[in-house]
């Protein structure tokens, strides 16, 4: 099996899961106990947050360990919907392309009154800190920008964004779930309020992330109950799996570039021989862009089908992302950068990680050219294109 769908989950690193197995089988103890057992789970949960924490330039209290990244956005954007509404702020700027833990939850908020702007991100799937400072009004009281999106891999100016932000006083949310162990990340300097990332996307386990808040940025708590991690966030702490998330994002951290480099040439080589398939273009932006991004339209094939037909073949791609495969609409993503229903229900994403090798990319070149012209050939819509009865569209 060829594993080219890093953007949806990763592997767990054999750091992490023994980390983890370590945990529970011997720090099994509720970290809230009095008892020095107790205390020595407790001594775990403080050690992991010390170090999530370095690794993205925060505090150790400004960390909130949650159920994953689809919990952290909601939070970061109920909790400064909050604290605007208490002073008459109730216009939020985001984007047209962010996650739908964010898009969802935004919905939300403007059923409660409040107004969201989404900044247009352009052919290339970006956001420039000039279109948000166009934007923010005097009763603005969230920007929420992703650091780089899931789908198109396009990298957003975050520092710049942070500092128009902060020049404006602001608050500045970003969605780092698919940065974070693969973009340096330091929050201060790049003027983050809040941030979200999630531990399965960076060779972490599932089912846990963690919300960065700035101190003085006070959260809202999504579920009540006991007082664990300050009365933020109630349930006896996930420990095994947030003591995995530290030991993933530490290592990923820690082998970012060299992981980052490998990764980019491989991606390089892949958008480079798929681009030679005609009628094809590649989404997002091709300088700004995670290392392990590809992603194409080939006109005149049908996402789904292309994604069977590559999996009998072994290899684990996507269309869109892992959230919208199996709806029929086309992702929100590419229609956002302006591509037509049609040609955005013809794309693949690949994304690659540090363990993909030269050898795969060479399949994936071989199988991918071969699947996109056996759809065409089967395709009536394709056959009048050829014959100059339908204009192609790119
Ligand atoms: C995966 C992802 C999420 C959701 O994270 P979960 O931990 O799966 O809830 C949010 N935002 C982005 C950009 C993602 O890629």
């Amino acid at each position: 099996m060829i594993y080219a769908d890093n953007a949806a989950t990763t592997r767990m690193s054999p750091g992490a899961v023994e980390a983890m197995t370590a945990c529970m089988r011997e720090r099994w103890g509720n970290p809230s106990s009095l008892y020095g057992f107790g205390q020595d789970a407790a001594e775990a949960l403080g050690s992991a947050r010390e170090r999530v924490a370095a690794c993205i330039g925060a505090q150790p209290r400004e960390i909130l360990f949650t159920s994953g990244g689809s919990e952290a956005d909601n939070q970061a954007l109920l909790s400064a919907a909050a604290l605007g509404e208490r002073r008459g702020k109730r216009h939020i700027i985001s984007t047209a392309f962010e996650h739908h833990a964010v898009l969802h939850t935004l919905k939300k908020l403007e059923q409660k009154g409040f107004e969201v702007e989404l900044l247009p991100v352009g052919p290339l799937g970006q956001v420039t800190a000039d279109q948000v400072e166009r934007a923010i009004r005097e009763d603005t009281c969230l920007v929420s920008v992703m650091y780089a999106n899931n789908e198109i891999g396009s990298v957003m100016p975050v520092a710049e964004i942070g500092q128009v932000c902060r020049e404006k006083g602001v608050l500045f949310h970003t969605d780092a779930v698919q940065a974070a162990g693969h973009l340096p990340i330091d929050v201060k300097a790049q003027g983050i309020d809040l941030l979200s990332l999630s531990a399965h996307k960076f060779h972490g386990p599932k089912g846990v992330g963690a919300l960065y808040a700035r101190k003085g940025v006070a959260l809202t708590g999504l579920i009540q109950g006991g007082g664990q991690e300050w009365g933020k966030r109630a349930g006896t702490e996930n420990l095994p799996a947030i003591v995995g998330m530290a030991a993933a994002l530490e290592e990923s951290c820690a082998h970012m570039e060299e992981n980052g480099r490998k990764t980019a040439t491989l991606r390089n080589q892949l958008i480079a021989g798929l681009s030679k398939i005609p009628h094809s273009a590649l989404n997002g932006d091709p300088v700004h862009r995670l290392p392990g991004n590809v992603n194409f339209c080939f006109e005149g094939v049908e996402g789904e089908s292309l994604l069977l037909l590559l999996d009998d073949l072994g290899i684990c791609a996507s269309s869109g992302s892992a959230c919208t495969s199996g709806s029929l609409e086309p992702s929100h993503v590419l229609l956002a950068i302006g591509r037509p229903h049609e040609v955005a229900h013809g794309s693949l994403r690949l994304t690659l990680g540090e363990d993909n090798t030269q050898q795969e990319v060479e399949e994936i070149l071989k199988a991918v050219p071969q699947v996109v012209a056996r759809l065409r050939d089967m395709s009536p819509l394709w056959e009048d294109k050829v014959e100059g009865k339908r204009a192609f569209l790119i």
